[in-house]
């Protein structure tokens, strides 16, 4: 099951963690670890390795490694979904983009001064990260699967994300 399996991504693929978390995958991703560190962690935690790293990719203790063939952030979303396809993913929204943590139910009350108002106005539905603080929602373009997150730090502000 796809939705069982974890990741680790490599350095260079940042961008695509996040988006990974959204959709529900959880996806380990540092950028202050190693090569080492990657292997190992794949191994200890039983992680696929996603990297855009030929060197990495070719090394023996690497095998269990999904080398990603684009630059481009989309393009990797979609060689993502190819090989696990959406029948096949976990529930969207349930994971921070930035922590990795999964996402806790929030009151609607309590969101109120962390969101934008037509935000509030227009979604039931919030859910948080109880490490940063950041709140989701899921958004009103489904066809593009529009997510919606506000750093708390930053109230008003509205960075959407999506494939
Ligand atoms: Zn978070």
């Amino acid at each position: 099951m796809a939705s069982l399996m974890k990741f680790i991504a490599d350095v260079m693929l940042g961008r695509l963690a996040k988006r990974m978390r959204l959709l529900g995958f959880d996806v380990l991703y540092d950028r202050t670890i190693d090569d080492n560190d990657i292997i190992r962690l794949s191994l200890e935690q039983d992680r696929v390795i996603l990297t855009r790293d030929t060197g990495l990719a070719a090394r023996p203790m690497a095998d269990n490694h999904l080398f990603i063939t684009s630059d481009d952030v989309r393009a990797q979303m979609q060689q993502i979904l190819a090989v696990f396809p959406p029948d096949m993913l976990p529930r969207p929204l349930t994971r921070c983009s930035e922590c990795n943590e999964p996402l806790v139910a929030i009151s609607r009350k309590k969101v109120k001064d962390l969101v934008p108002a037509h935000v509030y106005e227009k979604h039931e539905t919030f859910l948080q990260c109880m490490i940063c603080k950041r709140v989701y929602w899921m958004g009103t373009h489904v066809g593009r699967m529009g997510l919606g997150e506000t750093n708390k730090k930053k109230p008003g502000s509205l960075n959407r994300s999506g494939p």
